[in-house]
């Protein structure tokens, strides 16, 4: 079965298109599998005008037989569709894909302890891991390079944090969010109190907002008190839901959790494919959003949320 789905064009955020468009990766191959379909071809979920296969995460029902699925690039994508108006289309899947045990691997942490409330801590943080058919540059090399750049900036400037900063570098969020769930069992296990955490995973562009979830009415009156200092970065949008896999486990603690919005235009023409290299990394957008979440952070650890 060949899907040729597009991002629909109505949604102006791209992360609303691929939430809409991700069934045809993750869940099709089982519906088609259980209707005795022998393979899934899709095109790929992006919004670049190249042939660049985009790849990630698909599961597969218990009931059914793991038949092959692969992703192709959107212009052969259109070519077969174009082709398969005219006739029957035949085509030959050629997959090397496997799936290997699991390893140990560990996250990876910095904290500045805090002067004052040293037990109450303010997280920022991205992942590791990436797909492996790029460097996983901006998902989420992007992330984890601002979420070190908020320990160092607060260093450089000698400012001791009144509450516990700590910078999260998690492991294995693409297959699983088993470095997410061990940090809030953690967490939890050792009782750490976490007043905010805050995620950078939706590619280093230039921040337009900071979403929230888990905040209480009050916390969020706070946030948008200092509407005016995020202004002056050009973050306007402080309205959107948001917050992040890795610290979503974190949640159950009643931490209150926030994510960088960076402009999301771009994000899906190299997200999961060959192109999320180092040179597609703008090194001024990039260092913007870590002046944002160093913002953010610096304000909380001084003022509580
Ligand atoms: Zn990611």
């Amino acid at each position: 079965v060949f899907f040729n789905y597009a991002f629909r064009q109505d949604f102006i955020s791209t992360f609303d298109a691929y939430g809409d468009a991700i069934k045809y990766r993750s869940v099709a191959p089982s519906a088609v599998s259980a209707k005795g379909g022998i393979g899934v071809i899709i095109r790929s979920l992006s919004t670049s005008l190249d042939d660049a296969p985009h790849t990630g995460t698909t599961r597969y029902a218990d009931t059914v037989k793991k038949i092959p699925a692969i992703a192709i690039g959107n212009t052969t994508s259109e070519l077969i569709a174009g082709a398969a108006g005219k006739g029957k289309i035949r085509a030959t899947i050629i997959a090397s894909c496997e799936m290997k045990d699991s390893v140990l691997s560990y996250n990876v942490i910095g904290e500045l302890r805090g002067s004052e409330k040293p037990e109450e801590y303010v997280l920022v943080g991205g992942h590791l891991d990436s797909w492996d058919i790029a460097e996983g540059a901006n998902d989420d090399g992007a992330g984890c390079v601002q979420s070190i750049e908020v320990i160092r900036t607060l260093k450089t400037l000698g400012i001791r944090p009144k509450r516990t900063v700590r910078a999260v570098m998690f492991m294995n969020e693409e297959n699983g969010l088993r470095g997410g769930r061990a940090y809030a069992d953690s967490a939890v296990a050792k009782g750490e109190r976490h007043i905010l955490a805050m995620e950078s995973d939706a590619g280093g562009f230039t921040p337009r907002g900071i979403g929230t979830s888990n905040f209480s009415a009050k916390q969020l009156a706070k946030l948008k008190s200092w509407a005016p200092i995020f202004r002056r970065l050009n973050v306007y949008d402080l309205d959107g839901e948001g917050g992040g896999a890795d610290i979503g486990p974190l949640q159950r603690t009643g931490t209150a959790m926030a994510g960088l919005e960076p402009d999301p235009q771009r994000y899906f023409e190299i997200h999961h494919a060959r192109h999320d290299v180092f040179e597609n990394v703008n090194h001024r957008e990039l260092k913007i959003g870590a002046v944002v979440m160093a913002t953010l952070v610096y304000l909380v650890s001084e003022h509580g949320l």
